[in-house]
This record gives C-alpha cells, sequence and structure tokens, in this order.
C-alpha cells in the first residue's frame, strides 16, 4: 500500500495504531464529564475536525487559538550580530598561537513565538527545567531523590469529547489532567501542554544537545545541526491534545497494592475518563527530554509554556530543601580560562594612539592614516573565534556593547 492510493480508512486506521502507540487516545474516547449538549456548542466547528484528523497548516490558522514555537514575528534586532564588538580575551601572552579570541553575540528576545529566537528559548527553558531537578537530586538531574525516585516521563491525551477545553477552559483541563496524574501516583512534575499532535512526530528525543563544558550552557553549532536535523518541514499538524508530563512517581515494587503507577491503574482510567496515561520510563536525560518537547509545544498570550505542579510548584518546592538556584556560569576563554570581557573592534585607537604621541609627531606622514576597516569578523555567524590581534580593545569605564537581549522596540 502507497500513501497515494491508500483509502481515507485505512489512512486512519495505520494513524490511529501510531497514535496509540504513542500514547494518543484512539478516537470516540469517554470524558470524565458527562458529555451534554453545551459543550460542543462552545466550538461547533471543533467536532468534526477531530475525527477527520483536519490536517492544517498553524502557520496560517490557529485552531481553538492556540500557535506553536516560531510562528511569530521576530523583533528587528533579532538575529542581529554587531560585528565591530563581543565577548573577548584579547591576553595574547597566555594564548599558545599568538591570537586573540573574540565571541560574536547574536541579539535574542527569548521569546517562543520568534522565528529567529525560539530555539535558544527552548534551550534556556530546558536548562532551566534541568537546573530545578540538579537542585533536589544535589547531583545531575536524572538522578534519584530520596522518597521520590528519578524524573520520568508521561503523557497523558485528552480524548476527543474534552479537547475543545483547550479553547477557553484550559484551566478545567488541567484539572482534570492534575487529577489523573495523582491517581498514577505523580507527586511533583513539570508540564508542558502540547495542543497538536502529527504522526511524523516521536515522543522521544531524537538527539542529544552538546553543552558547553565551560559554562554548562548549550553548544551553539550543536543547538543548530540538532534544528537542522529534526524535521522542520512538518507544517501540518491537528488537534490532538495531550500534555507532557517530567517529574516524580514514587514506585512501591515489593507492595504491588501500594503500587500506583501500573497498568491496572492507566486501564482502569482510561475506562472511566476516556484520559489515555502512558509512563515512558526513567530519563537519560531530563534536559534533551524537555527541551524536544518545547520545540512543539502550545503557545498562546497569557499562558504560561512550562507548569510546575504538586511538590514541584512554585508554593511547594522549597519544603523539598533545594540546593540554591545556581548562578549561570560566565563565558570563559578556551585556552587560557580567563572570563570573558566586552571588547570592540577599534583600529583607529591604535592610530590615533601614534599620532599623538611624541615619538611618531614628527613622521606623521610614515603612519597608515586611511579609513579602518571593518571588523575581521564582518559576515561570521555568531560564536567564538581565533583572530590575528590588533584593532581590538576592552571597553572603557562606562562604555557599553549592545545588550545580546532584545525587547520590544519601546512602547512611547
Ligand atoms: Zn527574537
Ligand atoms: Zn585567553
Amino acid at each position: 500500500m502507497t500513501w497515494g492510493q491508500a483509502t481515507d480508512a485505512q489512512l486512519l486506521e495505520v494513524l490511529n495504531a501510531t497514535c496509540v502507540s504513542l500514547g494518543i487516545p484512539p478516537e470516540r474516547g469517554r470524558s470524565i464529564a458527562p458529555s451534554s449538549g453545551t459543550k460542543k456548542s462552545i466550538a461547533p466547528f471543533f467536532e468534526p475536525n477531530y475525527s477527520v484528523r483536519l490536517y492544517v497548516d498553524v502557520k496560517a490558522w490557529r485552531p481553538l487559538g492556540w500557535n506553536l514555537p516560531s510562528n511569530g514575528v521576530a523583533y528587528d534586532a533579532c538575529g542581529h550580530i554587531w560585528y565591530d564588538e563581543g565577548q573577548g580575551c584579547l591576553r595574547l601572552e597566555n594564548h599558545s598561537e599568538n591570537k586573540i579570541y573574540v565571541r560574536l553575540v547574536a541579539g535574542t528576545c527569548f521569546r517562543a513565538e520568534c522565528p529567529v529566537c525560539y530555539q535558544k528559548w527552548a534551550a534556556r527553558e530546558a536548562g532551566r527545567i534541568e537546573d530545578k531537578f540538579k537542585r533536589l537530586s544535589r547531583n545531575n538531574a536524572e538522578a534519584s531523590v530520596p522518597g521520590y525516585g528519578r524524573p520520568v516521563h508521561a503523557v497523558i491525551s485528552v480524548p476527543e469529547i474534552d479537547a475543545f477545553l483547550i479553547y477557553n477552559n484550559l484551566d478545567i483541563l488541567k484539572d482534570k489532567i492534575y487529577a489523573i496524574a495523582e491517581k498514577v501516583g505523580l507527586k511533583g512534575y513539570c508540564v508542558i501542554f502540547h495542543p497538536y499532535a502529527n504522526e511524523k512526530m516521536h515522543e522521544e528525543t531524537p538527539e542529544k544537545i552538546l553543552i558547553d563544558k565551560s559554562t554548562g550552557d548549550f553548544d551553539l553549532d550543536s543547538l543548530r545541526s540538532y534544528y537542522s536535523k529534526m524535521n522542520k518541514h512538518i507544517n501540518f499538524w491537528y488537534v490532538r491534545p495531550h500534555f507532557h508530563i517530567i517529574g516524580y512517581a514514587p514506585r512501591d515494587y515489593d507492595n504491588p497494592e501500594n503500587d500506583a503507577f501500573n497498568e491496572d491503574t492507566i486501564t482502569r482510567i482510561y475506562n472511566e475518563t476516556g484520559y489515555v496515561v502512558k509512563n515512558l520510563g526513567v530519563r537519560d536525560s531530563v534536559r534533551n527530554t524537555a527541551h524536544y518537547q518545547l520545540t512543539h509545544a502550545g503557545v498562546k498570550k497569557g499562558f504560561q509554556t512550562v507548569c510546575w505542579v504538586g511538590d514541584l510548584s512554585n508554593r511547594n518546592y522549597h519544603k523539598m530543601n533545594p540546593l540554591p538556584k545556581f548562578i549561570p556560569k560566565p563565558h570563559t576563554c578556551p585556552e587560557c580560562q580567563a572570563e570573558l570581557a566586552p571588547v570592540r573592534w577599534d583600529p583607529q585607537a591604535e592610530i590615533s594612539g601614534q599620532v599623538f604621541s611624541v615619538d611618531n609627531y614628527s613622521s606623521a606622514e610614515c603612519l597608515d592614516l586611511s579609513e579602518p576597516g571593518p571588523s575581521p569578523l564582518e559576515g561570521m555567524r555568531e560564536g567564538g573565534y581565533w583572530i590575528d590581534p590588533g584593532g581590538w580593545r576592552y571597553l572603557d569605564r562606562g562604555e557599553k556593547n549592545h545588550s545580546c537581549l532584545v525587547r520590544k522596540p519601546s512602547h512611547r
């Protein structure tokens, strides 16, 4: 059977099988709430779309008001690189190859909807999620916490009859999700909401994004290749709300009667409510799992993309005796480890230094007074470079480079 020749019924069968294997409920699941006619009137246009699985380009149309990352509008300075400034280490004497190190930094707004900056948004959010687990385990984020075990990845999928709740009753839907999470013994977790699904989308992390060891921050090249390899040409999605959960669900394997997250409970929940719970198990990397889920998370103005619930909620987290917040490490020179400092391309400064020095005053004709050339890093991508010395200097007191944090143009 090729896709082009398949009947609708065949296609639906394949899609259903795929969805079920991903923890997404098959069609005609039942709701916790009794089904009533009034619900459908909230979004009467919606009912047919779900069963028929109408694929839409979310860039052009946002079913039920939800968007995906990168579909918004960038600010002017997003991705802009100031080639004549950067973060650098000019300590020639500490470098073996007679080179200086300069890092170009692009303007970033860190908004999920920004088509330029969403990758950095996702990377930064994923790092924050990882940190919250790390502060509890006092180790890597994947390590066990006494009384809680290791973090697991679970998915709870919403049956068709409740999907309309994402339109303007997400709070009601979330309460249902949290109640179900409690039934399977999830004690503290973060939630990432996905309004849409796509049969090409896999629930597991495709690959790892390397971390820059010196700063604990993501490696830029690795981030770029991650997004270019990931199938970003998936433009069509259908409404199929589900919630990704990363968190603690303590298990009691020795006393099965006390163990909440088992197949029987999951089956009972499905039979009673139509909601499908899937346990994808402990994590190799909390950060990579979170990052991948963020890449196609629901984005909507006024809604948090990441929510913390139960013992990890903002209200309760401190009771788990976490380590203090980690202070971000500054970027350092890859060779001499000195902290990078703001630098500027300013070849004129050296020339005027010569002009005004008494020794050279009488021989001005020997000086090169031509206009300074462009920065040697003109046209380069964001990142660190080893370049020939000369023309770069540290900033003077009171001088400032452009901030890499881009904000909305001033609201005057
Ligand atoms: Zn941006
Ligand atoms: Zn250095």
